[in-house]
């Protein structure tokens, strides 16, 4: 059955089909975890969600910029206080980049705070000769190849910890962490030589932000760090029990996140992911890879963004290194000519994946640099905006992306190798990579 957005219900994605979804053996287990999901206060406020939907309107109307960034999985075991604070820092000193060079304000938007759930290619894998299911992301199995049973206690286990995450993420701002002109924020660790070219910016910047100081500081909107929280909706049952009616607004929140997106296996036009989330209040998003048709894109507008509001719809292109130019152009004709004011954001990780020489998944800073340089470059000559970026990134000294200014390549990448799914950048790399997008959005 077809439902309108007057007949949507939380609940109606279920009589259609679901990708993505783990089978567990307990029905009653689980059900028994989502009523008490149910009943547990919500992790954000609606009138978070429309302040941040507000400020999205705004970058889609060219008046601000999106930084979405954190691991492509949150792992439980990741949840302390030390990567928290050097993930919400690295973003910080990003978008601090990112304003001085763009002139714009920047939204910080975490892959964090509830980033659990993966889809998969396949269902189940080979390790150490065995065939085990895959891992799907925290929220339903464990990495251990001996906890690879989808366990419903982990959706507990996921709120509580998304919840841990946002309280501390909340405290750090509250406490001033968030403030930018602190000088230990400013500390690169790289030598003078590698940081060579960029130290004249960073120059600049520390400048700016003293000068600022000594006016007084920065207003209180400036001078903290808003961050906001996102994940892929992926995980239906779980979204389903975050999803709450506001009465004040009569209309569905899901109250586990600021803003939720739907990936690109399972943006299916008549599937059950579309038909979640197009009821909600909250602003979201959608991966956008090369398979997707003009003409498909413009059934997924009409479903998912009928008022055509600004702010509502961040489109997030996802094609791989040399691949924009085919895909791109025909996508942003096909928004424009059906008067969808969305936001463009530029994920350039996900088609950019590659298996290096010892086996390990990788991706190089060349190549995610360049899909960011051509799709900003498209987006120019076709008169439309990038207006937003998307990072698989993290604050730790990680090596799990080759490239950047410390120059990593392969033959390093298992010395501190600690994703369990796709390859971050490293604060190091992050950072480099926010003045060169400041150069460009210039
Ligand atoms: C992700 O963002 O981690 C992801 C799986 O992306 P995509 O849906 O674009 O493949
Ligand atoms: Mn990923």
């Amino acid at each position: 059955m077809k439902t309108t957005i007057q007949t949507w219900t939380p609940d109606a994605w279920r009589s259609l089909p679901a990708a993505q979804q783990p089978v567990y053996r307990d029905d009653a287990a689980v059900e028994a975890v989502l009523a008490e999901l149910r009943e547990l206060p919500p992790l954000v406020v609606p009138e978070e969600v429309d302040h941040l939907h507000a400020l999205l309107a705004e970058a889609a109307e060219g008046r601000r910029f999106l930084l979405q960034g954190g691991d492509c999985a949150e792992a439980f075991a990741d949840c302390r206080g030390s990567i928290i604070q050097n993930k919400l820092r690295v973003l910080l000193q990003m978008s601090v980049l990112i304003t001085h060079g763009g002139r714009t304000g920047v939204i910080h938007l975490g892959r964090i705070a509830g980033q659990y759930a993966k889809p998969r290619s396949g269902d189940t894998e080979r390790i150490d000769g065995k065939e085990v299911p895959v891992y799907r992301g925290d929220i339903i199995n464990g990495l251990d190849p001996s906890q690879r049973e989808p366990d419903p206690r982990r959706l507990l286990e996921a709120y509580h910890r998304a919840a841990a995450t946002l309280n501390h993420l909340r405290a750090l701002v509250d406490g001033g962490f968030a403030d930018l002109h602190h000088p230990e924020h400013w500390d690169l660790s790289w030598s003078r030589e590698d940081a060579g070219h960029y130290l004249e910016t960073l120059d600049q910047v520390r400048n700016s932000l003293a000068f600022v100081q000594r006016l007084g500081g920065l207003p209180e909107h400036l001078r903290t760090g808003e961050l906001f929280t996102s994940h892929e909706a992926l995980h239906l049952p779980f979204e389903t029990a975050m999803t709450r009616f506001v009465p004040e607004s009569g209309r569905h929140y899901n109250l586990g996140a600021h803003f939720l997106w739907i990936g690109e296996r399972t943006r299916q036009l008549e599937g059950a992911h579309l038909e979640y989330i197009r009821g909600l209040a909250n602003p979201i998003g959608l991966k956008v890879g090369a398979s997707m048709t003009p003409e498909s894109l413009r059934k997924v507008l009409a479903k998912l963004d009928p008022g055509r509001r600004p702010g509502r719809l961040t489109l997030i292109t996802r094609f791989g290194a040399g691949r924009a130019e085919a895909a791109l152009p025909g996508l942003i004709e096909a928004a424009r000519s059906e008067g969808h004011p969305v936001l463009w954001s530029c994920d350039p990780m996900h088609g950019n994946g590659r298996t290096a020489a010892g086996g390990l998944k990788t991706r190089a800073f060349g190549d995610i640099l360049q899909e960011l340089q051509e799709v900003a470059a498209l987006h120019r000559a076709c008169g439309s905006r990038m207006g937003a970026v998307h990072f698989e990134l993290t604050g730790e000294p990680v090596t799990e992306c080759t490239g950047g200014v410390e120059g990593l390549d392969e033959a390093g990448l298992q010395r501190a190798y600690r994703s369990g799914c796709d390859p971050r950048l490293n604060r190091s790399q992050s950072l480099e990579m926010a003045f060169l997008i400041a150069q460009m959005i210039r």
